[in-house]
């Protein structure tokens, strides 16, 4: 098989699935954004994935993306899902329409003094970790606190929350929690409707619990070469 069939045919089988995760959710298809996610892939396997008609692309380094994006067409919506640093957030910020992980206030303050004419979209990141923030996301203790210092930042729009499902509790209680974490949360901050879960992994059981961007790289593009 080429790379542009296999593509083709693992894309198909992950829509596919998305597709019947709705319909035993009772979600309606349009509820749900699907993210591809392009880290450490060729351009060329990206240009494919925009002839299939995908246009939202998840990566996770600057460096390796705003190189990405001068050679792709402008209607892709680029995606930041990696842990930031603050010193590279000009530059997320120059690509990055979404970016996924702020977990401190001091990126979000970055992106309030970096916007241009159009504010940033956000999700805040929440740990689901034991201990919490081990690997990235804020303490879910202390996410209320987080957003309501974000959320009076001008020119940074909460769209929602995401999260990592913990490695060694790969288990429903993960999703769950996270969608008790996120009806709370959308008490509070209305407009944070969105809740980006869901990986190659999980993502029907993310559908399950009320995810609306799912980041699926592997299970469309295959195994990546380094651990990212
Ligand atoms: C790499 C990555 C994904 C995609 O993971 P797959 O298992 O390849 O689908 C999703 N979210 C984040 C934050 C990632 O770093």
């Amino acid at each position: 098989m080429n790379r542009q069939d296999e593509i083709k045919s693992n894309l198909k089988i992950v829509q596919d699935r998305i597709s019947i995760a709705c319909k035993s959710a009772g979600r309606g298809l349009e509820e749900i954004k699907l993210i591809a996610v392009t880290k450490t892939f060729a351009v060329e396997d990206l240009k494919i994935l925009y002839s299939l008609g995908i246009r939202d692309f998840g990566e996770n380094r600057d460096q390796e993306a705003s190189k990405k994006s001068v050679e792709l067409p402008k209607d892709i919506n680029w995606h930041f899902q990696g842990q930031i640093q603050s010193n590279k957030l000009k530059s997320i910020c120059s690509w990055a329409k979404f970016i996924h992980s702020v977990d401190q206030i001091k990126h979000a303050q970055l992106i309030s003094d970096l916007r241009t004419d159009s504010a940033k979209s956000i999700f805040i990141q929440v740990s689901l970790d034991d201990p919490p923030e081990s690997r990235g996301g804020v303490d879910p203790d202390k996410l209320e606190e987080l957003a309501s210092k974000v959320s009076r930042l001008p020119g940074v729009v909460i769209q929602g929350l995401m999260a990592v499902a913990p490695i060694d509790n790969p288990g429903t209680q993960a999703f769950v929690n996270l969608q008790r974490i996120h009806n709370l949360f959308k008490s509070k901050f209305p407009q944070a409707k969105y809740l980006s879960a869901g990986m190659s992994g999980d993502y029907e059981m993310a559908i399950l619990h009320g995810a609306t961007h799912l980041r699926i790289g592997s299970s469309i593009l295959g195994k990546r070469d380094q651990l990212q």
